[in-house]
């Protein structure tokens, strides 16, 4: 049997890294086994559609290349791929009649006043209202009169009020509930639109999915879609319900916390590439202790089984090691181009860019760190002139002093400020003095950058400087240090 699986999002805005994950999941169980991946846009639900979400989704899956096999934009035989459109056709409509006359759902036209005067309980934290099958009772006429009379109504499943019922997931093995605890849900809303409950289980059956991978928040209501299969006579899918991702704090990923959604992960600068291999990890561990892989590596590695349901915490600390990894490996013109907004955006002045870039590319774990990196070219900082002294380099201000007033006439008749030659003439006075290179590196490395640590050494800085702007540093750092 040719594995089939959905990402079935519905466009109710940004997406989630729950969500990109459970894409990612379900484009790697259908691809590592030669499968098709199908995109179905779940837009039923009309009080939470959200204009250009749709685009949103279309866009990431592009950009992150979980590239659909079906969908709206590419037909497979199993159209239409968007739910709208799927109820134009009656499909849902057609198939919760059938439930109908075999006794499994049934009409309802209890009103909202009737509806808040039922019970509710709470069930583990959260108030439920179990309908009283009120209408159940009604007789075939009465439910043609009602109908006849344009009365609004609902469509409701009929759950058993005894016994079990018991599901199976992949992770969480067998779940059995108790009937009498299933409500009985709205199959079709009084819009004519199914309720997801039952879009899912009628879209899923007839696209022929063979594989179901989605958020546990939909892991309780799971016996009464098992249900739905039963009563209809379908063959349940394989159903893997992913655990919760939480923050560092171990609540719900919000957007308050900043990297609930792939848009706000690419906004502060991670890759692509980086965010797809982070969410692979976020409840997915392969067999060995490897972390960085390329999509086509994941295909190959991935295997359901082997998904935990523990909650997966996202790791912001992790995720910024992985995308430093991930711009370490890249090719340099590659880095340069995505790095050049960043620059011209801290470096207004004539700088050599590329140079800046090779300079940075593997000091930083995302373009946002550029600008803590790079700015102390446009303007030399206020400085301590603390920072002169430096315990392994033995030096202090005395001798810092006495170092730079020695090669300021050097570095002035210097003509060549290449690095290169710039070095040439700086080791020629270390030889000549008989210390260290650090002796002297670390006074003029302190002077013409007015920072502690900076991505590169003393005459690449000047080099990207310029004789001018490298000397007015020293000179100043000789004031700095004279009136110390
Ligand atoms: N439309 C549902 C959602 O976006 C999909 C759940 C599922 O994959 O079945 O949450």
């Amino acid at each position: 049997m040719k594995i089939r699986t959905r990402y079935a999002p519905s466009p109710t805005g940004k997406m989630h890294v729950g969500n990109l994950r459970s894409a990612l999941y379900e484009f790697l169980i259908a691809k590592h086994d030669g499968g098709s991946f199908m995109l179905r846009i779940e837009d039923t639900d009309q009080e939470r559609f959200v204009e250009g979400a749709t685009e949103i989704i279309y866009r990431t899956m592009e950009k992150t290349g979980l590239i659909h096999d079906e969908g709206p934009d590419k037909d497979g035989g199993y159209g239409p791929y968007v739910q709208s459109e799927r109820m134009q056709t009656g499909i849902y409509m057609k198939y919760a009649k059938e439930l109908i006359d075999k006794g499994e759902a049934y009409y309802c036209f209890c009103d909202k006043e009737r509806l808040a005067t039922l019970k509710s309980e709470v069930v583990e934290g959260k108030e439920i209202t179990i309908y009283d099958k009120h209408c159940l009772g009604l007789s075939k006429e009465e439910i043609r009169a009602n109908l006849d009379a344009g009365k609004p109504f609902v469509i409701r499943q009929n759950n058993p009020t005894e016994g079990t019922t018991t599901f199976h997931d992949e992770l969480y093995g067998a779940i059995t509930v108790q009937n009498s605890e299933l409500d009985d849900m709205i199959l079709i809303k009084s819009d004519g639109y199914p309720t997801y409950n039952f879009a899912n289980v009628v879209d899923d059956h007839t696209m022929n999915i063979t594989h179901v991978v989605r958020g546990n928040e939909y892991l309780s209501s799971s016996p009464k879609y098992v249900r739905l299969y039963d009563a209809f006579g379908w063959e349940v899918p394989v159903y893997v319900h992913l655990p919760l991702i939480t923050d560092e704090n171990h609540k719900k990923l919000s957007k308050r916390s900043g990297h609930s959604s792939f848009e706000d992960l690419l906004e502060q600068g991670f890759l692509t590439e980086a965010i797809v291999n982070y969410i692979a990890l976020l409840g997915w561990s392969p067999e060995d202790n490897n972390e960085i892989f390329s999509l086509q590596e994941l295909i190959e590695k991935f295997d359901y089984k082997r998904i935990s349901k523990s909650p997966a915490v996202f790791d912001m600390v992790k995720l910024r090691w992985m995308n430093g990894e991930y711009l370490k490996a890249m090719d340099d013109d590659k880095f340069f181009e995505m790095a050049e907004s960043y620059l011209k955006a801290a470096l207004t002045k004539d700088f050599d860019l590329k140079k800046i870039a090779g300079m940075v590319k593997t000091r930083i774990e995302t373009f946002n760190d550029i600008a803590a990196q790079v700015d102390f070219f446009e303007a030399l900082p206020e400085y301590d002139v603390e920072m002169y002294t430096h315990k392994k380099m033995k030096t202090n201000s005395e001798t810092s002093l006495e170092v730079l007033t020695e090669v300021l006439p050097l570095l002035e008749a210097q003509e060549d400020y290449s690095n290169d030659a710039l070095y040439a003439t700086l080791v020629k006075y270390v030889e000549e003095k008989g210390c260290k290179n650090g002796y002297v590196m670390w006074p003029i490395r302190t002077a013409v950058s007015g920072k502690q640590m900076t991505p590169a050494g003393a005459t690449e800085i000047m080099e990207i400087l310029g004789k001018d702007e490298s000397l007015a540093r020293i000179r100043k750092g000789i004031e700095l240090l004279q009136n110390a």
